[in-house]
């Protein structure tokens, strides 16, 4: 029998915590469901999920459809784009059963890559690799979740590139129908026709976009996601970790087509992170901002705490009470809160 491998190729960069990776978690969920009622996908379809942030790994390998269970995602830092495709590639080589003389090989796979950022890692070698071996053998489906994703760096990969202009929980839900539908009509017409390019559904009334890039141009990648700042706290009660994530504020209106950067963040929400697999997860050196650009403090995720950005001064992040008194997880040293100085301080802030 000869297998339609669908690869999802997901960013788990730490721009991606709170309500985007709980969307896509939910997303692979009801695409599973549904194709499996579906006879031709229950028949063609095998599933598999990389992920990538700092690091990449694989969290499901390829597996027929009604075996197959949705993961839990984690979090790490950066967006290494190279080391998932090198991932993706390596696990084709072992996983994808090639055409020989004697034997009819696998349908063309289908990735379906989600990116919400710009990756942070050296990418070229991977580029190459992937567009002088795999580009012909691949349908690959790149997908940017909101705005702030370079889409010239996605058009050295494929000509399918698309845009999810808003991600609240509704256009999420109906990009994963759209997904569900683009794989069904897939799996439907290799069975019928023996052609295995992908067949996208739809677009109409999505919030998504096709995105046609003319000239696809070297990007120079930054070490860096700009967009986001997001902070690596440990609780003082529980000593879990959480992660404190703000998003870039455009103070101009967005229709004007002029973005005015102001420098500032702005707070949008503080969520626990599994210590281990964060750690693992992540690579590259984490820079410095300053809190003068940070707008809001949330309260912390794992133990309801008033004040989820503490600053100690060997620099570890954590939370206090309203007492005013903590202790730091991170060093062990106790104190009173102390006021901030007029010109803020140098924090530490992830990669995003
Ligand atoms: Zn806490
Ligand atoms: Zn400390």
């Amino acid at each position: 029998m000869r297998r339609l491998p669908i690869y999802f190729l997901v960013d788990i960069s730490e721009s991606m915590v709170g309500a985007p990776i709980e969307e896509v978690q939910q997303g692979m969920r009801t695409i599973v469901q549904n194709l499996r009622v579906d006879p031709y996908a229950l028949e063609t379809v095998f599933v598999s999920i990389i992920a990538f942030a700092g690091k990449a790994t694989i969290l499901s390998p390829l597996t027929e459809l009604y075996k197959f269970y949705p993961p839990q995602f984690p979090i790490g830092g950066g967006t290494s784009l190279g080391k998932g495709l090198e991932a993706l590639m390596d696990d084709i080589d072992k996983s994808v059963q090639k055409t020989t003389k004697d034997l009819k090989g696998d349908w063309k796979p289908i990735i379906f890559l989600f990116t919400d950022g710009n990756p942070t890692d050296n990418y070229s070698s991977a580029f190459k690799r992937w567009n002088s071996k795999y580009r012909g053998h691949c349908n690959l489906v790149a997908i940017s979740i909101g705005d702030n994703v370079n889409v010239l760096t996605l058009a050295q990969l494929t000509d399918d590139i698309l845009l999810l202009k808003e991600t609240d929980a509704e256009s999420f839900s109906q990009f994963f129908k759209w997904i569900t539908a683009s794989i069904k009509s897939t799996s439907m017409s290799v069975g019928e026709t023996n052609i295995d390019e992908v067949k996208l559904a739809p677009t109409t009334g999505i919030n998504l976009e096709k995105v046609e890039v003319n000239s696809p141009t070297d990007y120079d990648y930054a070490e860096v996601d700009d967009n986001f700042v997001v902070l690596h706290g440990r609780c003082a009660n529980t000593n879990n970790d959480y992660l404190v994530k703000y998003a870039k504020h455009y103070p101009t209106e967005r229709r004007s087509g002029f973005r005015h950067d102001d420098g500032q963040y702005r707070l949008i929400g503080a969520y626990p992170v599994d210590k281990k697999s964060y750690k693992s997860l992540s690579s590259g050196k984490p820079p410095k901002i300053n809190t003068m650009l940070l707008r809001g403090v949330p309260t912390c995720p794992c133990c309801g705490n008033q004040f989820g950005v503490v600053v100690c001064e060997c620099g570890g992040i954590s939370c206090a009470g309203a007492d005013g008194y903590a202790t730091c997880p991170w060093c062990g040293a106790g104190g009173e809160l102390g006021e901030m100085g007029p010109d803020g301080m140098n924090i530490t802030r992830g990669l995003g």
